[in-house]
């Protein structure tokens, strides 16, 4: 969106926390663009590191990972975000454009696995605080009001049922043009993500208690969107 508002006072840093598929990624892309900030997508960036250990034959179809030479590799693996011709933000892994091949089913059924390292969430998270330093930014993720950005001056935790995620992301891999994978399919994929999100040993997700819960099953886009910027619009004013 062009015409995008600045809050007012001093920049903040907006954490978004939730399940996957709660669609915290479409609210937290669609507020940044409207005040001005900039958008991170927590989640790719696992994605990212998923797809580089496919591609290098360090993470295996049946789900054996070598960790140990996947973490060797993590100084090198670089990450990024970057405005394509389609004037959307897309992830860049070493330089080159991923957007499309880490939305996939077969990076979805390894990343969960691939986030319980601690070494690569040890290096991740170095790279989302450096993405913060200037603040003024939108981030979304599972660990970052608790973790990554404890201080964040807005915090909000996006929770609705399983089988509507899944319903969700199934539609979205639909008008991606994928017809083979099936309902049951995706809804195994989230319940089987949320369980190893809330039981890893490191950062898993929960709700900070300083963040602010929202139950978005029923509401419109322009009614989340309309719900944010009003909470925005009130800690900044508390912020200012
Ligand atoms: O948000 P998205 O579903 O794209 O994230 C993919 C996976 O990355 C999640 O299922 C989760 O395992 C992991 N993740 C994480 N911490 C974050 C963001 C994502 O562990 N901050």
């Amino acid at each position: 969106m062009s015409n995008s508002t600045q809050p007012q006072g001093s920049p903040i840093i907006i954490a978004i926390d939730g399940f996957s598929s709660s669609g915290k990624s479409t609210m937290a892309r669609s507020l940044a663009s409207r005040i001005g900030y900039r958008y991170i997508d927590s989640g790719a960036m696992y994605r990212a590191v998923t797809l580089y250990g496919l591609n290098h034959g360090y993470i295996k179809k049946n789900g054996t990972i070598d960790v140990i030479h996947l973490i060797k590799e993590l100084p090198s693996i670089n990450i990024d975000f970057k405005v394509m011709d389609d004037g959307k933000q897309h992830t860049m892994l070493n330089g080159i454009d991923v957007e499309t091949e880490i939305r996939g089913m077969e990076v979805a059924n390894h990343v969960s696995h691939v986030a319980t390292i601690p070494e690569v969430r040890h290096r991740l998270v170095d790279l989302q605080q450096e993405f913060g330093r200037q603040k003024g930014i939108v981030m979304d993720g599972r660990d970052i009001g608790t973790t990554v950005f404890p201080d964040a001056e807005l915090k909000v935790y996006v929770n609705a049922p399983a089988e509507t995620r899944a319903q969700r992301r199934y539609d979205e891999l639909r008008a991606k043009g994928d017809a083979t994978t099936t309902y049951q399919q995706v809804l195994e994929n989230v319940k089987s993500r949320d369980y190893q999100d809330m039981h890893r040993a490191e950062s898993p997700l929960r709700k900070a208690p300083d963040a602010i819960e929202l139950d978005n099953s029923n509401m419109t886009l322009a009614q989340q969107d309309a719900w944010l910027i009003r909470q925005v619009n009130n800690t900044t004013s508390l912020n200012k």
